[in-house]
């Protein structure tokens, strides 16, 4: 078959990973729990979230947040706080909280202003609370493999694999990126013996050397460094599943807002080479905003049941 026929053939197999339709199925699940909940009279779940300061992106990542609680039916409270706002007021109000038995979840907006301690906020939050899974408890506890708040990204990544099937038992994953919120917790619950993991994993960062000889060797690629279209097809072993995590702003006039979402993979590329693979927009991100609905309902299950 000519090359460019053999091209053709292997896009049009490639399996696109649509987060944007598994969100809506997931999101109409948890619909359908809220309203029995309505329908017996009890509390919805109920989520806070904190913002400090006018950070664009920040505040479009909120109000998503709040948005799809409406959604599906859960209350929400957006506490928004001035730049300058102290530490103290920030740990006071999270306290609060901590002790408000309406509320189930809490999240704190990331970056925090420079002048407050991103580790002292996040250790305040209740870990029964810590719906975002940043606390230090909740990410012991997914070292061990108890049951926990799992952090909403590599969450969402799950319930991607799960919803298209994708076996994962005996592969081997490699994970581009360690942070703490994505790559280092992909990486435990990929290695782990759970229906979605059983992974052999490789775990790169700035310092790997040779990355593309690892990336090359990966059944699985979860891309999340946070570098547009770093991810080439001839770095990847033909049929990879790739997960592509990254998303970067990238300046475009041409765009009514300025710029464009760019994926840490050369989709276009590496659609030639993967057997799936997720776009960015539209693959991990509206996900990750289901992993954070689903921590919310868990908190509430486990308080009122
Ligand atoms: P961080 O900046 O915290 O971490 C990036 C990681 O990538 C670091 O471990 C860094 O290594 C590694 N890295 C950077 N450059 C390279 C390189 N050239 N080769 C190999 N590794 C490299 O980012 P996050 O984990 O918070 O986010 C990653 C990306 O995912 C970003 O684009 C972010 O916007 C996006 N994101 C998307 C979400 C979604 O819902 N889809 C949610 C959260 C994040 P080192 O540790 O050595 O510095």
């Amino acid at each position: 078959m000519p090359l460019i026929n053999c091209i053709f053939a292997e896009t049009r197999n490639m399996q696109r990973l649509n987060g944007v339709e598994v969100a809506k199925t997931i999101k109409e699940q948890l619909k359908e729990k809220v309203s029995e909940l309505q329908k017996e009279g009890k509390r919805v779940p109920h989520l806070a979230a904190i913002i400090v300061g006018n950070d664009g992106a920040s505040m479009t990542y909120v109000n998503s947040k709040e948005n799809d609680c409406k959604q599906v039916g859960f209350n929400s409270t957006v506490m928004r706080f001035e730049e300058s706002t102290s530490e103290e007021t920030l740990l006071s109000t999270i306290e609060q909280i901590n002790s408000n038995s309406e509320i189930d979840g809490l999240i704190v907006q990331l970056p925090l202003p420079k002048h407050i301690s991103e580790l002292k906020v996040t250790q305040k939050i209740s870990p029964e609370k810590d719906v975002d899974g940043f606390h230090t408890v909740s990410l012991g506890k997914l070292l061990k493999g108890e049951d926990t708040f799992i952090p909403a990204t590599p969450y969402g990544i799950l319930m991607m694999l799960e919803q298209y099937n994708i076996e994962t038992s005996g592969k081997h994953c490699v994970v581009v990126g360690r942070s703490n919120i994505v790559g280092r917790p992909m990486s435990v619950l990929m290695s782990q013996n759970t229906p979605y993991g059983n992974c052999t994993v490789t775990l790169c960062h700035s310092r790997t050397r040779n990355l593309e000889h690892y990336v090359q060797q990966a059944d699985i690629v979860v891309a999340a460094l946070g570098k547009p279209g770093f991810i080439k097809g001839s770095m990847l072993k033909k049929g990879a599943i790739v997960i592509d995590v990254g998303i970067t702003r990238v300046e475009d006039s041409a765009n009514p807002k300025g710029y464009v979402l760019k994926g840490d993979v050369d989709f276009d590329d590496a659609s030639t080479v993967a057997s799936a693979i997720t776009p960015v927009p539209g693959g991990v991100g509206p996900l990750t905003r289901i992993g954070l609905l689903k921590n919310t309902f868990k908190s509430y299950q486990n308080t009122n049941n």
